[in-house]
């Protein structure tokens, strides 16, 4: 109903009704206040010259002169338009230019001035009857006194209303027309503005849409079209806020630091893992790449890429963390500027290290047994097989170099199949002494050729759960190393005690121990101390790293450390292992 009446009335013409009935309200108001004000002032006026009148008459009928009253007063009364009044002390009227000879009862203007002030009336002749207003003033004349009183009809105030009302009238029409005018310009030039804003309203929710602006923009609907527009964009940027959240979610759940720069070389992006690779300060947006990178060949790598060359290097990073990372620039071509990715390969670079290492070493190993097993068969060969003594030396040391190969070759199998996560172990609850001492008994022999005194510490009815033949592999490897580090007549000693939801197994001897530089690596393959002993000892290097492998898939760990009591020269070392309590 309403967006009906809206569409029959124009914009414009809204405007210049509006505008026109303001103008005539203004007036109208202006009318009603200065209508009732015009009327008393006129009346006022005419008092006032009545007034004028009959003060210049009593003054020209008070001196006397030839001529008698009766001539003065109406020369006065006919110059004046006045009609004149004189009347005695005792309201006898001496003189009367409008021919009344009795004083009307009702003349109180007459009382006023006989007692000495002016009197003021209105009301109608006594003669005429016609409406009249009447002014009197004292009156003294030669030897007699009286009021003078002048009179004139309302209808001569009346006509001056008239002809005022009228001018009122033409200017209260010209104000109006006037009005209408500037209504008019002010509609047209409002309208021609709104209509400007409608179309701007209109492109934005056609862009909005990403479709036609629809029909229904018209300045008559615009408020509920703003109001939509509004709409519109608030869902637009909601709906970029989300977008933009969840790529921000996507690339900071990403492993690979990736960053993008702005044309300017500026930072404008930064996912969480590039925040920590590159060590980025939380302020980092914005600032050049220069300024928070301190690495040279990843700035130049940029600096490339900006050109438009897309890239691939391989750097370690400048800074706290010295990582290696693998970093692939490319331009973008959109907004302009560079999207930088970084992968930390430092973990890999090790990986492949090691696997080199672990190369080098097992080539290393086996190389001298096969040189001895080699040089030992020629020298059989090259006759020692005819002297009986000697071949029995030279197969001696065949069998003890096979044996040694023989020994690393198993170790190395038992490693790759520990690391390999084949190895599924079956956790049982376990008897400590009764392991402790199958292990002990089977190393007592070795022990007493060096002269070694072995105690057991164990608290008889200790479980934990472990898998048997490993836990045997573990103690055993810690006691050979024992056995064989620590120089004849000392001590080794095997403990175990509860520590908290753990059983503590520990091998403790009064040997060299471990210096504190080489723990951290002492438990990987072929880390050795002191290389020469080690093969001396028939070694392989490999024992502690087993032992590292079968404790933690046995869900424990383990460590050492220096002896508390040592022998006065030698630190000597604790290997300790927790494991669960049963
Ligand atoms: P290896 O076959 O050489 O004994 P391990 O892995 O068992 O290999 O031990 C690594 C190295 O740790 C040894 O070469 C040795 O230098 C050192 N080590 C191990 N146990 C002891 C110990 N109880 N006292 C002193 N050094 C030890």
């Amino acid at each position: 109903m309403r967006a009906r009446r809206e569409r029959r009335f124009g914009i414009r013409a809204r405007m210049f009704v509006a505008a026109l009935l303001l103008a005539s309200a203004a007036l109208l108001s202006a009318g009603l206040v200065a209508g009732p004000a015009i009327d008393a002032w006129l009346v006022d006026d005419a008092q006032r010259q009545l007034e004028d009148i009959a003060r210049v008459a009593a003054a020209a009928l008070s001196a006397p002169s030839p001529s008698g009253l009766e001539a003065r007063a109406s020369a006065v009364a006919q110059a004046s338009g006045a009609r004149l009044t004189l009347v005695a002390a005792d309201r006898s009227v001496r003189v009367d230019t409008g021919g009344e000879d009795i004083l009307s009862p009702a003349a109180v203007e007459v009382t006023a001035a006989l007692s000495g002030g002016i009197g003021r009336a209105r009301r109608p002749a006594a003669l005429t009857g016609d409406e009249t207003l009447f002014v009197a003033v004292p009156w003294a004349g030669a030897g007699d006194a009286g009021a003078l009183r002048a009179a004139r009809a309302v209808a001569v105030v009346d006509a001056a209303q008239a002809a005022l009302r009228r001018l009122l009238l033409v200017a209260a029409t010209v104000g109006l027309a006037m009005a209408g005018l500037i209504g008019l310009v002010a509609a047209l030039s409002f309208a021609r503005w709104l209509g400007s804003l409608v179309a701007r309203v209109r492109a934005a929710i056609a862009s909005a849409h990403g479709a036609e602006a629809p029909e229904s923009v018209r300045v008559e609907g615009l408020a509920g079209s703003v109001g939509r527009l509004a709409r519109e964009l608030e869902r637009s940027v909601s709906h970029l806020a989300q977008e933009r959240q969840r790529q921000e979610a996507v690339l900071d759940a990403l492993d690979e630091a990736v960053v993008a720069l702005g044309p300017d070389g500026r930072l404008t992006m930064a996912n969480a893992a590039a925040s920590a690779l590159l060590e980025l300060p939380h302020d980092a947006i914005g600032r050049p790449l220069v300024e928070l990178v301190r690495t040279p060949p990843l700035v130049e790598l940029v600096r490339r890429a900006t050109a438009g060359a897309p890239e691939t290097i391989s750097c370690r990073l400048i800074g706290a963390r010295q990582r290696d990372v693998a970093a692939h620039a490319a331009p973008l071509a959109a907004p302009g500027g560079v999207v930088l990715a970084l992968r930390d390969v430092t973990e890999l670079r090790r990986l492949e290290g090691i696997r080199r290492d672990f190369v080098a070493n097992v080539s290393h190993e086996m190389r001298t047994p096969i040189t001895v097993i080699r040089a030992n068969a020629e020298t059989l060969l090259d006759g020692a097989l005819e002297d009986p003594q000697a071949a029995r030396t030279f197969t001696d040391a065949i069998g003890r170099h096979a044996q040694r190969l023989d020994t690393l070759v198993s170790d190395l199998l038992e490693l790759a199949r520990i690391e390999a996560g084949r190895l599924d172990l079956e956790l049982l609850p376990l008897s400590v002494p009764d392991l402790v001492r199958r292990v002990v008994e089977a190393h007592a022999p070795m022990a007493e050729r060096r002269d070694h005194q072995v105690t057991v510490d164990v608290p008889e009815g200790l479980r934990l759960v472990g898998h048997a033949s490993s836990l045997e592999r573990v103690l055993a490897n810690l006691l050979q190393n024992a056995i064989n580090y620590t120089p004849p007549g000392g001590h080794i000693s095997i403990r175990a005690s509860i520590e908290g939801e753990h059983v503590r197994l520990e091998v403790a001897d009064d040997g060299p121990g471990i210096p504190l530089r080489h723990r951290a690596r002492i438990f990987e393959r072929f880390y050795r101390v002191d290389p020469g002993r080690s093969r001396e000892m028939g070694g392989t290097g490999l024992g502690l790293a087993i032992v590292k492998h079968l404790v933690s898939a046995m869900s424990g760990t383990v460590g050492v450390r220096s002896a508390e009591r040592s022998h006065p020269t030698r630190p000597g070392a604790v290997f300790w292992c927790d494991l669960p309590r049963a």
